[in-house]
């Protein structure tokens, strides 16, 4: 990931995360935002992968097009899942023909349920740490991978957790994005862990991943998205600005949740995180607001934008 040095404005690199588009209208907001989001010049954008078939021909199509068609640098995630080697090949092929260089390493989880038991594809890989080798030996890409900071939720343990992210870290991983978290401390146990299990590997950049919440309805999809329960003083805090009835007060409530995600990325900022990677659900204004609100600038748009 060639583009994690501090930005000519000082601050430091910021990335943002979109989803496969649905359907048409989602697929015009990506790319609304996408526009948006050029003229702030993020150190890459990356795009989940999602299992289900027609989400994968979507999911190549939209992915190759912002690589060939944008100035982003596109990083593309991608899963094990219900893959073959051979079709694990294939889109990387696909990828690769788009011009893209980065890819995210991922095991995945189970269709329709992420908690369901795990079923490697007769022919496939079982962990991610395997994909990585894959995608290094296959030739010329740049490979992240996943980290947790609060344990991924099969790992028995944190130290099994750390161990498992180290081995993929030398399989040739060159950085990691870790699961989204609310709690700073958690991100910095990780780091430290990291470090202590192996000094060099864990050296490599560990990317912080945040999502601003915008609404009561947002909660439930940053607990899935974090594994984890709200921490009760931030739940307490978006419940008071909702008061007795949160559809009445929804500015207030998108307003806290603004200023909870500005915090969390002015603590990351503080304990020198290399750059904040934030999750979009295809959206510009709740990042950028944040974005903002760190400092950051936005360039005028071009004439006729
Ligand atoms: C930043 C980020 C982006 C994501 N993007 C997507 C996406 O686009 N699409 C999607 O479907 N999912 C995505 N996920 C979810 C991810 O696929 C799941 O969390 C999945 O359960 C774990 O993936 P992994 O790559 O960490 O797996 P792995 O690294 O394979 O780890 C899975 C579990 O196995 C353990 N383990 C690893 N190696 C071994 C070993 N050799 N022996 C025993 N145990 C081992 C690990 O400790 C862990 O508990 C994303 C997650 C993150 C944090």
């Amino acid at each position: 990931m060639g583009r994690l040095g501090p930005r000519p404005d000082g601050t430091i690199p910021f990335s943002v995360e979109f989803n496969p588009p649905r359907d048409a209208a989602n697929e015009a907001r990506l790319w609304r935002a996408a526009r948006e989001f050029e003229r702030m010049h993020p150190a890459f954008v990356s795009m989940t992968y999602g299992a289900g078939g027609s989400t994968r021909d979507r999911t190549a199509r939209v992915t190759g097009q912002l690589a060939r068609e944008t100035t982003l640098l596109t990083v593309a995630h991608l899963t094990a899942v219900g893959h073959s080697v051979a079709e694990l090949r294939s889109i990387m092929g696909t990828y690769a023909d788009s011009g893209i260089r980065n890819l995210l390493v991922l095991r995945g989880d189970p269709p329709g349920d992420p908690l369901g038991e795990w079923q490697r594809h007769p022919e496939g890989l079982e962990y991610a740490e395997e994909l990585v080798r894959l995608v290094r030996g296959l030739g010329d890409f740049h490979v992240g991978v996943a980290s947790f900071p609060q344990g991924h939720h099969r790992s028995p343990d944190l130290d099994h957790d750390t161990a498992h992210l180290c081995a993929k870290l030398r399989a040739g991983a060159e950085y990691s994005i870790t699961q989204m978290f609310f709690d700073v401390d958690d991100y910095l146990r990780l780091r430290d862990r990291v470090i202590a299990c192996d000094p060099i590997e864990g050296a490599k950049p560990i990317i912080p991943e945040l999502m601003p919440i915008t609404s009561l309805r947002t909660v439930q999809r940053a607990e899935e998205l974090s594994g984890r329960p709200l921490p009760t003083r931030l739940r307490e805090r978006l419940e008071r600005a909702g008061g007795a009835d949160p559809d009445a007060n929804r500015a207030a409530v998108r307003e806290v949740g603004i200023e909870i995600a500005t915090e969390i990325a002015q603590r990351l900022i503080a304990e020198g995180a290399p750059c904040l990677h934030f999750i979009t659900l295809n959206f510009a204004k709740a990042t950028s607001e944040v974005l903002t609100n760190l400092g950051y600038t936005v360039t005028a748009a071009p004439v006729g934008a």
